[in-house]
């Protein structure tokens, strides 16, 4: 859940200013990186099962979803879909495995392995 608190954090890190064009004011809100879409949380639900034996309820899918490292502040229309990489499988796995070690749920091994 994003709350105004949250909002505001995140506006402040990328300094009120999209981050793909560089403007500021008016016409700014969070981009998703991984979208908040229909079935992305039950996705990471079965990702996390099969990639790690992970059994996460469908909140703390969300949670992962709505972290801070998945918002980036754009403009509304083609700057927010450009940050959209739920289609580019590498770098969206890279995200989520970044914010699930971050949480705890996940762990670098000694054989440098996540598990
Ligand atoms: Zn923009």
């Amino acid at each position: 859940m994003i709350d105004n608190e949250k909002y505001q954090r995140i506006m402040a890190r990328d300094n009120y200013t999209c981050m793909r064009c560089g403007k500021t004011g008016i016409g700014l809100e969070l981009a998703h990186r991984v979208k908040r879409g229909k079935g992305t949380a039950e996705t990471l639900v079965k990702y996390f099962r099969q990639a790690y034996q992970k059994e996460l309820s469908k909140k703390e899918c969300e949670d992962i979803i709505d972290d801070d490292d998945n918002l980036v502040v754009a403009c509304s229309g083609s700057c927010n879909s450009s940050y959209n990489i739920f289609f580019r499988p590498i770098e969206a796995v890279e995200l989520i495995e970044k914010i699930g070690i971050k949480k705890g749920i996940i762990s670098w091994g000694e054989n440098g392995k996540i598990s």
